[in-house]
């Protein structure tokens, strides 16, 4: 995916501008930068025709400096080593700054998954673990993956199917692998996290006064024209909330083509459009446009790039509208365009920031499986009843009875659902304040990227001198 240089050095680019000002020794930093473990590996797969190939496959440890390792495995023809460094390292930071307790890690088998049938698909999944498995790669103490760009639910229900067949009896075996299917140990809102995660971002970066009018927008999510490329699992569940939130998706950008509507587009409905079509083109009542990059330029105030990184370069950066880019994917500035964005105060919310919900939510999947229980299992009774004693009261004092509607909703203990959006809205919360505070407090850095990597570079720095390991 790679077009425009180099994933690992564009992230070790923009942590060098997070350590303007020099707070921490160069050798520590250095320590914190490099990639820990590199496993790439070859394993033969027959094809269900007789066929032999080769698939290459890895997995990278960025940071051992916390516990297990956490990242996402991406299944992609063009992936490479490079890549997965870069995403890796990307994830010891997006942990670091919402306080999920990880190093950053990051997987990848370099095929297109749409050339393999679904039988096949499991097998090197499976053969994949096994590779894992056999190196010490995976484990619920060692490196946990979840799903990234080409995987998902079902490739984390064969991930950890296999890692407990090879762990008969690890009563933690089921936090070896987040993202899982509901009925696999998985969490309810892991699917949304991501997306959802997204629109408290741009919900908080919207309500900020002052910096909407230095953009020249006005402050509030509601009515802002955005522009969402990449309808998977990111793109769509952004796309949906924001749209919930009363903004407007005047484009939707696909690598097949582009829809595009003043008024705004309901994901949902693209969504089964795309389902029935095989395409979101010709979206009924929708301007269909056939070349995706014209689509990223189109007229709105907010940009998702919510696929792949290298989206947005020096080439198409000038020409960019939007005066907010919110990035859903990893990597979809490059340095250069940054350069062009921070120039004209374009304001860009960082993926190490904002597309930190997935992982966070995967924190809380992993402390489920730690625990065995659901959350809310143990209190939720207990709270209706609280809350119905409180409603008698309120009832007794006043004279008057509360209808069932209103009584339904203030009644209502909190579910495993509620617990878990709860949960993402006040880390994504606490995290942007505390995100723009930094920038606030150190503008030299001129960016907010910048003042995520500041905050995550002093998180960890502080990390390894807890523990000894540098000097
Ligand atoms: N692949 C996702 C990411 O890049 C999620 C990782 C996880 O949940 O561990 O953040």
């Amino acid at each position: 995916m790679g077009q425009a240089g180099s994933m690992f050095d564009h992230v070790n680019a923009y942590f060098d501008r997070g350590t303007v000002g020099g707070r921490w020794p160069a050798g520590l930093l250095d320590v914190i930068k490099a990639c820990n473990s590199v496993y790439r590996f070859a394993f033969p797969f027959k094809r269900r025709d007789g066929r032999f190939e080769t698939i290459t496959a890895w997995r990278v440890e960025h940071s051992h400096h916390k516990m297990p390792t956490k990242g996402g495995v991406r299944v992609a023809p063009f992936v490479d080593e490079d890549e997965v460094k870069g995403l890796a390292a990307l994830m010891t930071y997006k942990c670091a700054i919402v306080d999920v307790p990880y190093g950053g890690a990051k997987g990848a088998i370099q095929i297109d998954p749409r050339g393999y049938d679904l039988d096949e698909l499991e097998r090197i999944t499976r053969r994949y673990t096994h590779e894992l498995i056999k190196k010490n790669f995976i484990g619920p103490g060692i490196d946990v993956p979840a799903p990234d760009y080409g995987s998902g639910e079902r490739e984390m229900a064969w991930m950890v199917d296999t890692y407990l067949a090879h762990h008969p009896g690890a009563l933690d075996g089921l936090a070896s692998v987040t993202g899982k299917p509901i009925a696999e140990g998985g969490l309810r809102g892991r699917r949304e996290a991501t997306g959802r995660g997204l629109y408290f971002a741009l919900r908080e970066a919207c309500g900020v006064t002052e910096d909407m009018q230095a953009l020249g927008l006005t402050p509030g999510l509601d009515g802002k024209r955005l522009i969402v490329q990449g309808l998977g699992n990111v793109g769509y569940h952004a796309a949906l909330f924001c749209h919930e939130a009363g903004a407007r998706i005047v484009a939707i950008v696909e690598q097949d083509g582009v829809i595009a509507h003043p008024d705004g587009l309901d994901p949902a409905a693209v969504a089964v459009h795309r389902r029935e079509h095989g395409s979101i083109r010709d979206f009924p009542g929708a301007t269909t446009l056939a070349e995706p990059a014209a689509g990223l330029e189109l007229e709105c105030d907010v940009l998702i790039p919510a696929a792949v990184e290298n989206v947005l370069t020096a080439d198409n950066a000038p020409r960019i509208k939007a005066r907010v880019i919110l990035e859903g994917a990893n990597g979809p500035t490059t340095p250069d365009a940054e350069t062009v964005f921070r120039a004209r105060r374009t304001l860009v919310i960082p993926d190490i920031y904002a597309n930190a919900g997935g992982v966070t939510v995967s924190y809380f999947e992993w402390l489920k499986n730690l625990s065995h229980v659901r959350f809310g299992r143990l209190e939720k009774r207990l709270e209706e009843a609280d809350e119905a004693r409180f409603v008698r009261a309120l009832e007794s004092l006043t004279g008057q009875r509360l209808s069932d509607e209103d009584r339904r909703q203030l009644v209502h203990g909190a579910d495993e659902q509620d617990i878990v959006n709860s949960g993402l809205e006040e880390t994504m919360v606490v995290a942007y304040h505390a995100m723009r505070e930094a920038y606030r407090q150190a503008p030299e850095l001129g960016d907010l990227r910048a003042a995520a990597f500041r905050m995550a570079i002093d998180k960890i720095a502080r990390a390894y001198l807890e523990l000894g390991v540098y000097p």
